[in-house]
């Protein structure tokens, strides 16, 4: 009993969802001593979905495998490759069948909003009632935990992430990218050769929403906030990181292999809004800039970036995407810092 206790209090002292969802199956492989335990998260458009890997350990591991964390949907199994699993997520029960000279057992577990993972253990003794009624608790707990963490995480009209995870986040991903050049060669550290990283912060801002509000009241104007939230999960990758950052201001924080990629991401949006039919307004656009993110950047530096490309998006007619870097190599915009308060507007 003790050990399980242990077990929660280490599972439920992380904020960080990769790190607790290793932590789920190391839990259960110290508890269950199964052949192998992972957790399978089912990502993607609703339709064609596929199963990512969040944590596999076996029993003699050290530590457990897991797709990375920005893997293309192209590259993971569709649900269909994985029947067992898709019927115990369908089915909502723990599945039991004998396999493999022993037993394959399979959790559903509802994550996240709009997420649902199964977790797979394979154990060469059957797992008692007791043992099962132990997997099924500290899974409720997990999934309690991380809709405690959903709830201050989120915006609660879109559910899209809201401000205060950004800056942790946005840094997370600037101390993945390599060096400036130069800097290299100087600590010796060679850790990023080799790996083409990038990311992107954009900035999405809805054209003319205060006459949305005006002419159609605020009740509304929420309502087109939160299905543009779902278009805008429509246009990005899954693992893509999608906020709001209250009002009608949105940011996306995503990895490509380059600009004209990301490029390609914020216009597929900026058509699929334009396209977009929404009840009783009409037509709305949006006015989107996007930055590189840069070793050493700071949140407030790149979002400035992105932003001073949102405003000449919005004064040469909005209903557009820029790239800050080539306005700036086009001499439409000066560099983001020096300009003055008066520059601003
Ligand atoms: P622009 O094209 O220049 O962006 O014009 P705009 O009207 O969108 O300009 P601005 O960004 O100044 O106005 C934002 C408006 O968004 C102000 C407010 O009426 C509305 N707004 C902000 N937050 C919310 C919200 O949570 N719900 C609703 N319904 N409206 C909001
Ligand atoms: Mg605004
Ligand atoms: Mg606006």
């Amino acid at each position: 009993m003790s050990e399980v206790v242990d077990q929660l209090a280490e599972l439920t002292g992380f904020r960080d969802r990769d790190v607790m969802d290793v932590t789920l199956v190391m839990a259960l492989r110290d508890l269950l001593e199964p052949e192998s335990v992972a957790i399978y998260r089912a990502v993607g458009e609703p339709g064609a979905e596929r199963w990512l890997t969040r944590a596999h350990l076996r029993a003699g591991d050290a530590v457990a495998a897991a797709d990375p964390l920005w893997a293309t949907p192209e590259s993971l199994p569709p649900l269909g490759a994985h029947p067992l699993r898709l019927e115990a997520m369908r089915k909502r029960a723990v599945t039991q069948l004998p396999h493999e000279g022993g037993w394959l057992y399979l959790f559903p577990l509802a994550t996240e909003r709009d997420a649902v993972s199964v977790i797979e253990i394979q154990s060469l003794r059957p797992l008692g009632a007791a043992s099962q009624r132990t997997v099924s608790s500290v899974l409720r707990i997990y999934h309690n935990f991380q809709g405690l963490l959903d709830y201050s995480e989120r915006d609660t009209l879109t559910g899209l992430l809201n401000r205060k995870t950004f800056d942790e986040s946005f840094l997370k991903l600037v101390s993945e990218l390599p060096p400036p050049a130069g800097r290299e060669l100087l600590s010796g550290d060679r850790r990023h050769e080799g790996v083409q990283t990038h990311y992107v912060l954009g900035v999405i801002d809805i054209d003319h929403f205060k006459s949305v509000n005006d002419r159609f009241g605020h009740l509304i104007g929420d309502e087109v906030l939160l299905l543009l939230s779902r278009l805008m999960r429509g246009s990005f990758r899954f693992h893509d990181l999608l906020y709001r950052f209250g009002g009608e201001e949105f940011v996306v924080l995503m990895r490509c292999d380059d600009d004209t990629h990301a490029g390609e991401a914020f216009e597929r949006l900026r058509v699929n809004t334009e396209r977009y039919l929404f009840p009783q307004v009409g037509r709305i656009t949006v006015s989107i800039g996007f930055t590189d993110m840069r070793a050493g950047d700071t949140p407030a530096a790149a979002f400035e970036r992105a932003d001073k490309a949102v405003y000449h998006a919005k004064s040469s007619g909005r209903n557009q995407v820029h790239n800050y870097a080539a306005l700036l190599a086009r001499g439409l915009i000066r560099e983001a810092t020096q300009l003055s308060d008066v520059e601003l507007f």
